[in-house]
């Protein structure tokens, strides 16, 4: 039996997240973390956010009677965890923040080309009332 297949596999190396513009779903390899992909379905350019933390298999002793130097060690390994996930955590918020500017950057940057060809439009459409005045030959010099 087959299933259908609409949406690509998702591997362990795959960064999976979503399009601040369009909430289209992303997935791209882990190399290209931290690189500027274009959506597919807005184009709009967005930063790869980092992958999150994999859950990380916590060693636990097996036996109860456990040397006190491994219980150290298993708690500064779940410090350390926490630790990073936190950061990873952040990197995310930020690099979602810096997403969403880059959107709005560069809708203000459309907004500036729409002003600038409006302000062309009006130029070219006072021009030649201008050079008409100027070049009329009914102009004397005194
Ligand atoms: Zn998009």
């Amino acid at each position: 039996m087959s299933t259908a297949n609409d949406r690509p596999e998702i591997g362990p190396r795959d960064i999976v997240f979503d399009c601040p513009t369009c909430q289209k779903s992303m997935v791209v390899d882990e190399v290209a973390e931290g690189l500027t992909v274009e959506c597919p379905g807005c184009a709009t350019k967005v930063i790869v956010p980092a992958k999150p933390a994999k859950n990380v298999d916590i060693p636990s002793p097996a036996t109860t009677s456990v040397d006190p130097r491994l219980l150290s060690l298993i708690n500064k390994f779940k410090e350390l965890h926490t630790q990073r996930t936190e950061i990873s955590t952040n990197i995310i918020a930020r690099l979602n923040d810096v997403n969403r500017q880059m959107v709005m950057l560069a809708r203000l940057e459309n907004a500036h080309q729409q002003v600038m060809q409006e302000w062309n439009r009006v130029l070219a459409e006072l021009r030649p009332a201008h050079t008409s005045t100027v070049g009329s030959p009914t102009s004397n010099k005194p």
